[in-house]
C-alpha cells in the first residue's frame, strides 16, 4: 500500500488549527495522548480517503481508553453514540478506520521508538500522581510532556505509526432501538438486549441478579 505522506504541519500550525482546537475543547486539556489521536487520525483517513464521516459510514475503533480516542471521535466524526465508535480494551495506542463503502479498513499503532524519552517521562508520571515527586521533579515532568507534545506535533504523522490496511468485520449499520418493558424492572430495553429467564423477557441486570440470587 502506498500514499503520498501528508503535507507536514509544523506543530505551531496545529496548535492553532481549527480541528486541533476543536479535539481540545471536547477532551478538556491539552496532551499528548490527544496529540497522538489527532496524528492516528490524520493518517487513518488520508489512507482511506475519506472525509470526516457526518453519518455512519465510516466506523472507528479504539484499542484504549486513553486521551487519544476523543481526538479520534472528534476528527473522524465517529462516536460513541451513533454506534459507529467502537472500543477495545487492549490497551494500545492503535487505531483503525473503516469505510463501509470500500469495505476498506486502516490500523494504525503507535510505533514503539515513536517517542524519546518514553521510561523517564513515565516514572516522573508515576511519582507526580502518587505525589512523590520533588518540585525539580515536576518541573521536569512538565517539560517531558511538552517537549513529547512538540515531538509528536511535529513529526511526519506516518513516522509515528505502523500502518497496515486489514481486514476487519465491519459492523452492520442497522440498530435495532425498539424497546420493551422487562418484566422483573419495569424499564423500557431495547429487545435485542432483552434475554428469556424463567419464563420472563428480562434486561441484562436482572438476569445477571436472578443467576447470582440461585442457590449452587
Ligand atoms: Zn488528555
Ligand atoms: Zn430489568
Amino acid at each position: 500500500m502506498k500514499k503520498k505522506s501528508i503535507q507536514s504541519m509544523t506543530a505551531e500550525k496545529i496548535l492553532s488549527s481549527e480541528d486541533f482546537q476543536r479535539c481540545i475543547g471536547f477532551h478538556g486539556h491539552i496532551c499528548p495522548g490527544l496529540a497522538i489521536g489527532f496524528q492516528a487520525a490524520r493518517v487513518l483517513m488520508r489512507w482511506i480517503g475519506v472525509e470526516r464521516s457526518p453519518d455512519e459510514e465510516l466506523v472507528a475503533t479504539v484499542e484504549t481508553d486513553a486521551c487519544g480516542a476523543d481526538a479520534i471521535q472528534v476528527m473522524t466524526g465517529c462516536t460513541f453514540g451513533k454506534g459507529n465508535f467502537i472500543f477495545k480494551n487492549h490497551g494500545k495506542h492503535a487505531f483503525s478506520l473503516s469505510d463501509r463503502k470500500q469495505g476498506k479498513t486502516v490500523r494504525v499503532c503507535l510505533r514503539p521508538d515513536a517517542l524519546p524519552n518514553h521510561s523517564q517521562h513515565l516514572s516522573l508520571f508515576e511519582k507526580v500522581r502518587n505525589e512523590q515527586a520533588t518540585a525539580e521533579e515536576i518541573k521536569l515532568f512538565k517539560q517531558l510532556r511538552e517537549e513529547r507534545l512538540q515531538n509528536i506535533l511535529d513529526a511526519e504523522p506516518e513516522s509515528l505509526f505502523t500502518i497496515e490496511e486489514i481486514s476487519a468485520d465491519i459492523p452492520p449499520q442497522a440498530r435495532i432501538t425498539e424497546s420493551e418493558v422487562c418484566e422483573r424492572c419495569g424499564e423500557p430495553t431495547m429487545i435485542n438486549h432483552l434475554q428469556k429467564v424463567e419464563a420472563q423477557n428480562v434486561c441484562i441486570p436482572c438476569a445477571r441478579r436472578l443467576f447470582e440470587s440461585k442457590p449452587r
